[in-house]
């Protein structure tokens, strides 16, 4: 038997399939882990395929050394993935198949956690001596309980009285392996009786094809979305649920737990490494049936999928920006097709995408149209901060927020602050000569951070010194830049002494469950005051906050990206949902200095529609996607003379296609990255914009002339959603 092997490195030449002897004391499936000569050493690869014969000389193969598990741990499924993966985005065949594992069991630096357990065989206590009292003691303790303990249970009684009654037979010792289980808040699962629209999405949402739910925050989705999984359970089918990481809270998990228990297994980034292998394992062997998580949970090895759930479909977090570089939405669309099941993208703001292909035919349309708890949006008063300067106003909140977050902090109530930069202040320039403290490996400002006075890069995490003095013209008149979380809660506690304010960004939330400790911290402050980045934007559902203030709206607007209005306004639409969700009314305080903009209107109104007509015109009379395609091809190197003639060969190949495919190639050029240099690697670019029809062609060809061209890895992404 010959085996097809996949070697497990990040390398491109080793970018193909390999074949070995399987010897005959192995028993090989296919999607097993093995390890394999190669050249002088050992590796690890996945059996991809077995054969009877070879198609090489068989005198010249080598032989399979042994196996790393004894299951296959690549499912056939996962494999037809690959095959589709590696065509559509041109990924190596071993970096996809990474995904599919936790990281740390291709490492080997996870196992299964066993531990010994003794259970009582044999009660008759006349084999043990009167006066071994601890013999006698551990007997009544499992009589007690069960019969059965662990080790660390007994150990109180010391382990020779363990050892003799197991030698007497009467108790039998036993390794039993343990899951080790993510914690989970506990709270009562509450059932609610369907609205009409909750109803009818449930009722439609049953063929093999993708749905598109656009419900208003705070419609009931995911109400939606536990009916849905409910019902693929019931036939004897299983489910996956995403949501983007950062609205993974404790609160969506708990309640996932309370109502469908140990069926759930969670896969998130704040699990241990014995935590997520544990929960990737249960899912595996089908003893969990529903994976929730965030974009990684797609390659959940689930089998006999019943429900595949996007939850705010419109999220970036989507497309993994890292390599490999891919966009879930397209696993999901497989998987949902190979299971023969609904794919459903939820989203109160989808993304211009999605809502086009809904509007073409190609994904269904199903909307909840009002709250579940029958309550108005909250409303939106737009606060134009240029007037508040006229006025006298210099600060950071408008008076009209002031007065607002006062009154709310009389009637006992919460608010929450949404500023999407952490931090104290965006950068430190120098007012005399302008010069600007910047990373000295990446080419981007330093954000100033006061609580350890560090000047930081969101890049790399280097930290700098603050200036004191300009280190070019020795000025000391040193200027602050755009606002940030840190410096918005010192001028909180400046304004209200008095009230808990809380800070939920990158920097309070690195450590583990930190996360929730300050959303149960805030969900106790009555009057409290949440202060935070996008991380607070989504998914929260707290009762008592009637307020949402957005500090400087226009931040996310003027970024040189297509999407950056679209993002704007989900942004907008998303942090307003967080307030009045219960009882009381909600209000929402925007601050912007380009109050006219059309994004403001359309967003004060929740008139989704009303933007996406006025947005889908701007996309397509500018030729932008969904009307195009976007491919940036992405060169970085430590050498920046060997990035830059890459770049040069590539280009000169690819203004050849322009020569033949003519109008097709809207736009094509090559530059320097936005920033320059990450990590001190230099970045070189090649944008393209493509008309649609021969799109797929056109990039198949760049794909070859840059393979061709190329000894190191190169990255391309479609429709890239930064373009830093
Ligand atoms: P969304 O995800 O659409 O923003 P949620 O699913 O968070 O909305 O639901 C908002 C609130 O409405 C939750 O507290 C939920 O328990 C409640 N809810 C959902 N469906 C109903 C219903 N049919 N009747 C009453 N309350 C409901
Ligand atoms: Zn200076
Ligand atoms: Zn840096």
């Amino acid at each position: 038997m010959f085996a097809k092997i996949i070697i497990d490195q990040d390398a491109k030449a080793l970018d193909k399939v390999f074949e070995y002897i399987v010897p005959d004391n192995l028993d090989i499936v296919v999607g097993m882990r093995v390890y394999v000569p190669f050249g002088s050493r050992v590796l690890q690869g996945f059996v991809i395929g077995l054969d009877e014969h070879c198609e090489y000389d068989e005198s010249k193969l080598k032989k399979i050394i042994s196996k790393i598990d004894d299951f296959p741990a690549i499912k056939e499924e996962m494999l037809a993935l690959m095959q589709f993966m590696a065509k559509k985005n041109h990924l190596k065949l071993a970096s996809i198949l990474r995904l599919f594992l936790p990281s740390e069991m291709r490492e080997g630096k996870v196992k299964e956690l066993f531990e010994t357990y003794y259970t009582l065989n044999d009660k008759n206590e006349s084999k043990i001596q009167k006066n071994a009292k601890k013999q006698l003691e551990i007997v009544d303790f499992l009589t007690n309980n069960g019969g059965r303990a662990s080790s660390s249970q007994l150990s109180q009684y010391g382990y020779g009285a363990i050892k003799a009654l197991t030698e007497k037979g009467i108790l039998i010792k036993e390794k039993i392996e343990v899951k080790r289980k993510p914690f989970v808040l506990s709270t009562q699962s509450k059932r609610v009786v369907l609205n009409s629209s909750q109803k009818n999405a449930v009722n439609t949402i049953t063929e093999n094809k993708t749905y598109l739910l656009n419900g208003v925050t705070g419609s009931g989705k995911t109400e939606v979305y536990m009916h849905l999984i409910e019902r693929a359970l019931s036939q004897g089918k299983n489910a996956i649920m995403l949501v983007p990481e950062i609205s993974l809270t404790p609160q969506i998990m708990s309640n996932f737990k309370a109502r469908f228990g140990d069926a759930v297994a969670l896969l998130h980034s704040g699990l241990s490494a014995g935590e997520r292998f544990d929960e990737w394992k249960r899912l595996f062997s089908g003893e969990a049936r529903i994976a929730i998580g965030a974009r990684s949970a797609i390659f959940a090895p689930i089998e006999n999928l019943g429900m595949i759930i996007i939850d705010e479909e419109h999220e970036q977090s989507y497309i993994s920006e890292s390599n490999p570089r891919f966009d879930t939405h397209d696993v999901a669309q497989f998987r949902a097709r190979y299971n023969g099941c609904p794919l459903v993208l939820g989203s109160a703001t989808p993304s211009i995408e999605s809502y086009e292909k809904a509007k073409q035919g190609q994904y269904q349309l199903v909307e909840l149209p009002v709250r579940a708890n029958g309550r108005e949006l909250p409303k939106i008063q737009i606060i134009d901060m240029m007037s508040e300067i006229r006025t006298g106003n210099s600060g950071i909140f408008s008076n009209q927020l002031l007065a607002d977050l006062a009154n709310v902090i009389n009637h006992k109530k919460q608010a929450m602050l949404f500023i999407n930069r952490r931090g104290y202040s965006s950068f430190q320039r120098c007012r005399d000569c302008g010069y600007i403290a910047k990373c000295l490996d990446c080419d981007v400002s330093l954000v100033y951070h006061r609580e350890d006075n560090r000047l930081k890069c969101h890049y790399c995490g280097k930290q700098y010194k603050v200036l004191d003095r300009c280190p070019k013209c020795g000025s000391e008149n040193i200027k602050q830049g755009a606002v940030g979380t840190e410096q918005v809660v010192s001028k909180l506690k400046e304004y209200f002494p008095d009230v808990k304010v809380l800070r939920m960004d990158n920097d309070t939330t690195s450590t583990k469950n930190a996360h929730q400790k300050i959303l149960s911290e805030f969900r106790n402050s009555l009057p409290g005051i949440l202060v935070g980045t996008q991380m607070i934007a989504k998914g929260h559902d707290f009762e008592n906050v009637v307020l949402v203030g957005i500090i400087d709206a226009d931040q996310s607007l003027y970024q040189a990206d297509y999407r950056s209005t679209e993002r704007t306004f989900q942004l907008i639409t998303q942090v307003s949902g967080r307030a009045g969700r219960s009882e009381d009314e909600g209000k929402v305080v925007l601050q912007t200095y380009s109050p006219r903009h059309y994004v403001y209107k359309f967003a004060s109104n929740y008139d989704y529609k009303g933007f996406f007509r006025k947005e889908e015109n701007i996309r397509q009379t500018s030729q932008f996607p969904p009307f195009t395609r976007i491919l940036r091809i992405l060169f970085s190197d430590h050498d920046e003379n060997y990035v830059r003639e890459l770049l040069k060969v590539c280009y000169t190949e690819i203004e050849k296609l322009k020569e033949q495919y003519g109008d097709e190639i809207i736009y094509l050029d090559a530059m320097k990255s936005p920033i320059k240099r990450i990590q001190n690697k230099y970045r070189y670019q090649i944008m393209m914009r493509l008309k649609l029809d021969k799109a797929d062609e056109i990039e198949e060809k760049v794909f070859e002339i840059v393979d061709n061209a190329s000894k190191t890895s190169v990255f391309f992404e479609i429709n890239p959603q930064n373009l830093s």
